[in-house]
């Protein structure tokens, strides 16, 4: 299993119900989706005659191989409508993977981590808000240091919808991995202590919280389901994400995610 980070993009038709669509169908033949930023919106770039892009950034656990995964996000791309479109031109949904685990991909039809990564601040701010202090395997600085010194100048500002457009279909569940850092004892209840005090925020816009299981090899997972944080138009209920959460909660875990 490997984490993947992606990047969603849409600018033309529904373009919140695109990033849905496209998120769901991520879930059923990617993998589990781990975290999701808000959304973002952006004035197209290298093409400014068109109408302005909504992007989020999401990690996925994924089974599959970089080119695999490729395979299925252009399917993906493909189900949802989008046809053949010129380079920076409109589309329904583009999917870019950004970083998969530390590998390095260079192949004709896969370039990771993407090559234009650092250059676009409609990738590094999305990104940043899930993998702050991830380091980028080629240049060697964490998404936040490489968001820090972009020079792009284009606006990328949160977008926030009204919370009746986020409905409880197009929910879907969040998984967190967590690793016992220090003593493991009782750490399942642990974990339940620290999410109790949790629910009553998440309940408040219709979410839960609970912990799945205590794996063989020692990994909590936690699944987040149906808060209005999941959906991936609304904007984060919990800002700094479920594994922050978690993290500062229960100091005896530390997030398998960030270190994988
Ligand atoms: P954009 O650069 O706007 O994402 P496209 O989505 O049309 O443009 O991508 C063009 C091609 O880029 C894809 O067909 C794919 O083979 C290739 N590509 C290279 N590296 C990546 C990557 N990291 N993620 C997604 N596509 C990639
Ligand atoms: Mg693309």
């Amino acid at each position: 299993m490997n984490l993947a980070y992606l990047l969603l993009g849409s600018n033309m038709g529904k373009r919140l119900q695109n990033l849905n669509s496209a998120s769901h169908l991520l879930t059923i033949k990617c993998g589990e989706l781990v975290a999701a930023s808000q959304v973002y919106e952006t004035a197209a770039w290298g093409n400014t005659q068109q109408a302005s892009f909504l992007n989020l950034a999401m990690s996925i656990y994924t089974p599959l191989s970089p080119q695999d995964l490729l395979s299925q996000l252009k399917k993906i791309e493909r189900d949802l409508g989008r046809t053949d479109t010129t380079k920076w031109g409109p589309r329904i949904i583009d999917i870019d993977i950004l970083l998969y685990g530390n590998n390095i991909v260079n192949m004709p039809q896969l370039t990771v981590p993407h090559p234009h990564l650092h250059e676009r601040k409609f990738a590094l701010l999305p990104l940043a808000e899930i993998a702050p202090d991830v380091l980028h395997p080629l240049l060697n600085q964490t998404i936040a240091q490489l968001l820090y010194q972009c020079q792009d100048a284009g606006e990328v500002t949160p977008y926030t919808c009204h919370p009746e457009q986020t409905t409880a279909k197009n929910r879907v569940p969040i998984f967190s991995y967590f690793r016992p850092a220090m003593s493991t004892e009782n750490i399942l209840q642990r974990v339940e202590e620290s999410l109790d005090t949790m629910r009553p925020y998440l309940k408040d816009d219709g979410g839960n919280v609970e912990v799945v299981e205590l794996t063989e090899d020692m990994i909590v997972k936690v699944k987040l389901i149906g808060a209005c944080s999941t959906c991936p138009q609304s904007y984060m209920t919990m800002k700094a994400g479920i594994e922050e959460a978690v993290k500062r909660m229960v100091p005896e875990v530390k997030s398998v995610v960030a270190v994988a």
